[in-house]
């Protein structure tokens, strides 16, 4: 199995099973619902996890909630603390719906403050840190390799966090002296205060995967600053950290990234209401990890024309496929898990056990059940095959229309009908 990192610039080999495969991805900062294009750090994660599983893989993944951020402080001034809670609910509920089950750990920053400051100690101890005025600064000329992951040169970085009292305009807050409007705060050595973003990350995932990793992801505008932060942080401290950086492409509507902070986003649960889980997933399986990803109502319409497509096969009989054709699925997906190549084996099949176990991996085992009709409905195809039969076709006529206005379509068969459900 073979996943593409953005350190090595090359797919990088997996250790043979049993692994462990430890994954840590950046989850939402929680100030308002998340976007569709917000939810692939949770699916991606959550489909690789469980198909490493199926490979004999024991695994441990943990997607974080950060709860402590600028954007939340801006968001609700002086209530960021509610809104960060209520956002957290939303956010549960809204990737609960796409029914993949939870990640092995979900941390939140909050809870993690004593490891940040704990580690913010150890970097001043060790000189890569230092104080000014009760904030914490990280000298990111301490840190020689500063830059390896986003490609920049280290004497080229661009400015972080403005503040005239730092000694070098490249260094980043590790820690931030409380604000008059900011309603959190925590005490720490160096008075009342919060961490900075990436400090949180190096803390969260370092408290549930261990100093050493094989697999850190999360969105591709994360590889700079804050994944070049969380690097510097921890290997400054000696830690190897992740081994594979996984960065997923950025969803985008009309040729534009789709981004809370631009206002051009699309809620999770108003995609989920509008389209289904079902159409959602096959939307993103529709694009590679790494690519970019285009969301508009036809791009959506597609994804829901391939799950009738699937549905189809489930009404139709079971034809089996060759010994072999589970090797082309498995083909697809260790190669830097190409789930668009899968999906287009997963087209071919007939065979509904296969292709139900295929389905399974990423969360659409549902789309092999058939919805049963409800009683009024069957009554209803039972009177139009009557008058069929009696040679009522007008009346066979108005009672099909019925039934396609209830959302159901009778289908003529050798041994009477069968009712399915239109979407
Ligand atoms: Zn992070």
């Amino acid at each position: 199995m073979r996943v593409y990192s953005t350190l090595s610039r090359r797919k990088e080999e997996l250790p043979p099973p049993p692994g462990p495969i430890r994954m840590y991805f950046c989850g939402p900062t929680v100030y308002k619902r998340i976007h569709v294009g917000n939810a692939i750090p949770y699916v991606l994660p959550m489909w690789l996890k469980r198909w490493l599983e199926l490979q004999d893989y024991e695994t441990k993944l943990a997607i974080n909630i950060t709860d402590i951020n600028d954007k939340i402080y801006d968001a609700a001034p002086g209530a960021s603390a509610r809104l960060a809670n209520d956002a957290t609910n939303w956010y549960l509920e809204d990737t609960d719906r796409l029914g993949l089950g939870r990640p092995d750990a979900e941390p939140t920053a909050v809870e993690t403050v004593p490891e940040q400051i704990a580690m913010i100690e150890e970097l001043i101890e060790g000189g890569f840190a230092y104080s000014i005025q009760g904030d914490v600064y990280f000298r990111v000329g301490r840190f020689c390799d500063y830059g390896r992951l986003s490609r920049q040169k280290p004497d080229k970085v661009a400015d972080q966090e403005p503040n005239p009292l730092k000694e070098d305009p490249r260094d980043f807050a590790l820690w931030k002296g409380n604000k008059p409007d900011e309603d959190t705060w925590w005490d720490s050595p160096w008075g009342r205060g919060r961490p900075g973003w990436h400090i949180e990350c190096s803390a969260m995932s370092e408290k549930h995967l261990g100093p050493s990793f094989e697999i850190h992801g999360g969105g591709l505008d994360l590889a700079f600053p804050h994944h070049e932060n969380e690097i510097a942080q921890s290997r400054s401290l000696g830690h190897e950290f992740a081994r594979i950086w996984m960065h997923n492409g950025i969803l985008g509507m009309h040729g534009e990234e789709m981004h809370k902070s631009l206002g051009n986003d699309v809620s999770l649960r108003d995609v989920l209401d509008r389209w289904g889980r079902e159409a959602l997933l096959l939307f993103y399986m529709t694009g590679h990890w790494r690519k970019p990803l285009d969301f508009s109502d036809a791009t959506m319409a597609a994804a829901a024309a391939r799950a009738d497509g699937f549905r189809e096969v489930f009404r139709g009989p079971s034809e089996s496929a060759p010994a072999d054709a589970w090797d082309d699925l498995a083909a697809a997906l260790e190669d830097d898990f190409n789930t668009p190549d899968a999906l287009a084996v997963m087209h071919e099949w007939r065979d509904h056990d296969l292709l139900r176990r295929a389905l399974d991996v990423f969360g659409l085992a549902s789309l092999a059940e058939q919805e049963e009709a409800p009683s009024e409905i069957v009554q209803l195809a039972e009177r139009r095959q009557e008058a069929r039969a009696a040679r009522a076709f007008e009346e066979a006529d108005v009672l099909r229309a019925e039934l396609e206005a209830a959302g159901w379509e009778a289908r003529d068969v050798a041994d009477g009908f069968q009712l399915v459900r239109k979407r």
